[in-house]
């Protein structure tokens, strides 16, 4: 009750996302909110930032530049593959996101800008690099994180329908996450305009 936002509380939030132009990016609207771990990183620092002391029930709005966000759009954040360096067969449509191996074995996300005659030019700046982020939010609950949680580094989601960490994938526990997904883009979700709820968490975007 009189919890406030601090260093790991797991906080929900209900948010709703909005793009300069006004246009709505994301939104719990209707849905489960959204938690998460305060004080880790786990979201943008700028919202991050916002809810610092906040209570239940609070109701805000921030903006926030892309410095503290989603960082500037990165020119040099793009690059040019060979067709034939991908596999036969892997479809690639221009506008598309796409998963590409880097030389180190990891795998970055990307979204296909334009397929040439003999290659193709992937950018991996996040969708909303450069984008100046207006956060309508409301704090629905503030609680003290579990020792799981605290040892994932990230809320354990009391609204996804599937034991969470039998689908995650954690670098501590290595396994599929489906709680959060604010900070990682890598997950699809990211990359759909009427799902960003998961990339306010951490991972990937089969929560509620
Ligand atoms: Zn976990």
């Amino acid at each position: 009750m009189a919890d406030k936002v601090e260093k790991n509380k797991v906080v929900e939030i209900h948010y709703t996302l909005r793009l300069a132009d006004g246009s709505i990016e994301d939104t719990t609207e209707g849905e489960a909110p959204l938690p998460y771990l305060h004080g880790v990183g786990g979201i943008i620092p700028g919202l991050e930032k916002a809810l610092e002391g906040r209570s239940i029930g609070d109701r805000f709005q921030v903006t926030v530049e892309p410095a503290e966000g989603y960082g500037e759009y990165d020119e040099a954040l793009s690059e040019s593959i060979p067709l034939n360096a991908f596999p036969e067969g892997t479809e690639l449509t221009e506008g598309e996101e796409i998963f590409v191996e880097l030389d180190d074995g990891t795998a970055t996300q990307g979204i296909i800008e334009r397929i040439d005659k003999n290659d193709v030019l992937i950018n991996y700046n996040h969708p909303l690099a450069g984008e100046t982020l207006t956060f309508d939010v409301e704090v629905v609950d503030v609680r003290d994180a579990t020792q799981e949680e605290l040892e994932h580094g990230h809320a354990h989601d009391p609204y996804a329908e599937d034991d969470e960490d039998d689908e995650e994938w954690d670098d501590d526990d290595e396994e599929w996450d489906d709680d959060d997904d604010f900070e990682e883009w890598d997950d699809d979700d990211d990359w759909e305009e009427d799902d960003l709820e998961d990339d306010l968490g951490q991972d990937d975007g089969k929560k509620a």
